[in-house]
């Protein structure tokens, strides 16, 4: 066949193909252009997951009669205007495609006011086609019923999921909205049913209790909107939203959202960052609740990379992964609740900030005791942390709980140890300790492994390669970024060697490990983290005997490298009142 122009009309059907992939496409589309319309209202509606029916109404600008049947056409839009403009994108859409692709497989009906002029237009469009056009008497702002989606694309149609799944998608995509334009006020209606409304207050938290619920939404951890991160100046990126304590948790990623600069986004490594940030503080297999919002310059991002602009580029990725992932882990350490006995569950609180925590661990050196604490009228006796030069008494293992959790018990009661957490301190101390004896500490691998480095991971690894060899690594470089492993510090022995260096380095990249002491601990306890059991790994009596007799003989038992405790004791005295018998 010779090469010739597709007609218009293909051409439409096939763009419309990439922005219009279901039919919660379709709600995105209208509501973003709803969103930049400027409307403070935007209610959606869908009858059989969308299948049948999809309106949006907005109270925003609406669109001037001469120029409603332009906003159908292929590249028309009122965003954009220059190829500058196009580096610094500030408004939802910008593509000018999301109409006419609506159009070019459904059934659309507008009507809209632009709020300068007395009277509204409604246009009918099937297929692309104008079929109808009449004045009509309105209020400002736009509504858009689409009917029949995918009426003339019979295998887009076959692909759908159950009526019940494509309602999910819909319900999912208003509420993210919600979430990220809170100061608006959204409501959805599935199938005649009120299924979610947004109050327009301008509070995240108040539409996320609408999402997840009273409880959840208030046992969420603010992440502070602080300072920028990143790499300095322009390319800073600013953070804040929310985080679920180690306590709350999910049976899949879903339930966290991503936003860069107001917009609902998917990316992968970022998701990572996040999950990353938990590593440890959850079971295996779940997954936290995030809502973080990522505000940067719009030119540190490349929003044209998908037609449905789902997906983004960031200018400095390395940046934006490093500093989500601070900020979550910041987030955990800082605010998570750390070990209080007593009425937290069912006086829903008190919190104790792990800052707190830490700076009374600083303050109080030496000194072991009770604090009385008064949170409304209940009064709160929480042992106070022992210092880190404290050691453990002698105690006998009861059994484990949660695949997470050693029970043991001592002459002061009940000790629930968190088996990675200990093993992590007690890996530590040895590490350190075979250090400063210059003992060998690496274990040959059978066969040399390669590893092979991203560029940054190599320039992380080449800095710290230094320490890396005194613990017990071998490494060759192999050309390029490519390593030749030959031994392992003996602590990491049963792990994938490789996986595990590559792990730590991982950690040095996101963390921005500094040189010096400081860094040098924390890549000691990186590599701690990595030969520690997880959670989800099932002890045996004996091996948890074991690692808590190696923890009694710790110098610091109560505290993981990482500055986490390693336990929460509930003392003889505590369990005596809290059964009533004193
Ligand atoms: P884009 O949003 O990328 O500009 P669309 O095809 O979604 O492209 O919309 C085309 C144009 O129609 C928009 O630029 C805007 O001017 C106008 N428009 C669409 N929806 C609305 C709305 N709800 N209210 C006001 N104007 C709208
Ligand atoms: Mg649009």
């Amino acid at each position: 066949m010779p090469i010739k122009v597709l007609p218009e009309e293909i051409a439409a059907r096939i763009a419309a193909g990439e922005v219009i992939e279901r039919p919660a496409s379709v709600v995105k589309e209208l509501v973003e252009n709803a969103i930049d319309a400027g409307a403070t209202e935007i209610k959606v509606e869908s009858r059989e997951g969308g299948r049948r029916l999809i309106r949006v109404i907005d109270n925003g600008s609406g669109i001037p009669a001469d120029e409603v049947e332009l906003a159908f056409q292929r590249h028309a839009t009122s965003k954009l205007s220059s190829v500058e403009d196009l580096e610094y994108i500030r408004t939802l859409g910008f593509r000018g495609e999301a109409l006419p692709s609506i159009a070019a497989v459904a059934h659309v009906t507008m009507v809209t006011r632009w709020r300068d002029e007395a009277v509204g237009t409604l246009i009918r469009l099937e297929g692309g086609q104008v079929v109808g056009r009449e004045r009509r008497g309105m209020a400002p702002g736009t509504v858009v019923t689409v009917e029949h989606l995918f009426y003339n694309t019979p295998a887009r149609l076959k692909f759908l999921k159950a009526v019940a799944t494509e309602a999910g998608h819909i319900y999912a995509l208003v509420t993210r909205y919600a979430m990220a334009y809170p100061e608006l006020r959204f409501s959805l209606v599935n199938d005649g049913r009120l299924i979610f409304q947004s109050l327009g207050t301008g509070n995240v938290r108040e539409v996320l209790a609408r999402v997840y619920g009273l409880e959840t939404a208030r046992e969420l951890l603010a992440v502070e909107s602080g300072e920028a991160e990143g790499t300095g100046g322009r390319w800073e990126v600013g953070l804040n939203g929310f985080v679920s304590p180690p306590s709350v948790h999910r049976g899949s990623r879903r339930d966290i959202s991503l936003f860069v600069n107001r917009r609902w986004i998917h990316d992968r490594s970022l998701n990572y960052a996040v999950t990353e940030a938990y590593r440890t503080l959850l079971p295996v297999g779940r997954f936290p609740l995030v809502v973080l919002f990522l505000t940067m310059d719009p030119a540190a991002v490349d929003v044209n990379v998908h037609p449905a602009k789902a997906e983004v580029r960031f200018r400095e990725a390395g940046a934006v992964f490093a500093a989500v992932q601070r900020a979550v882990r910041r987030t955990l350490l800082d605010r998570a609740p750390v070990p209080v006995i007593g009425h937290r569950a069912r006086a829903g609180g008190p919190v104790w900030p792990g800052r707190q925590w830490r700076e009374r661990q600083r303050r109080l050196p030496g000194q072991v005791g009770l604090e009385v604490q008064r949170t409304g009228d209940v009064e709160v006796r929480r042992q106070e942390e022992a210092p880190a030069g404290e050691r453990l008494p002698m105690l006998r293992v009861v059994g484990q709980v949660a695949q997470a959790y050693i029970v043991a018990e001592g002459p002061q009661g009940l000790y629930l140890i968190d088996q990675h957490a200990a093993h992590e301190r007690v890996l530590y101390e040895q590490l350190q300790a075979a250090r400063a004896g210059r003992k060998n500490i690496s274990q040959q691998l059978l066969e040399p492994q390669t590893v092979e480095l991203s560029p940054e991971q190599a320039g992380v690894l080449e800095e710290h390669l230094p320490l890396l060899r005194e613990l017990g690594f071998a490494l060759e470089h192999f050309g390029g970024n490519t390593y030749l492993l030959r031994a392992v510090p003996a602590i990491l022995k049963g792990t994938d060697p490789a996986g595990a260096l590559v792990a730590v380095v991982e950690e040095m990249v996101a963390g921005n490990v500094p040189l010096g002491a400081e860094g040098e601990a924390r890549l000691i306890a990186s590599v701690c983290k990595q030969g520690a059991v997880k959670a989800g790994q099932t002890l045996s009596m004996a091996e948890m005997q074991a690692l808590v007799q190696q923890l009694e003989a710790a110098s610091a038992p109560r505290t993981c490298p990482h500055g986490r405790p390693t336990m929460i004791h509930l003392s003889a005295d505590f369990l005596a009142r809290e059964f009533g018998r004193t």
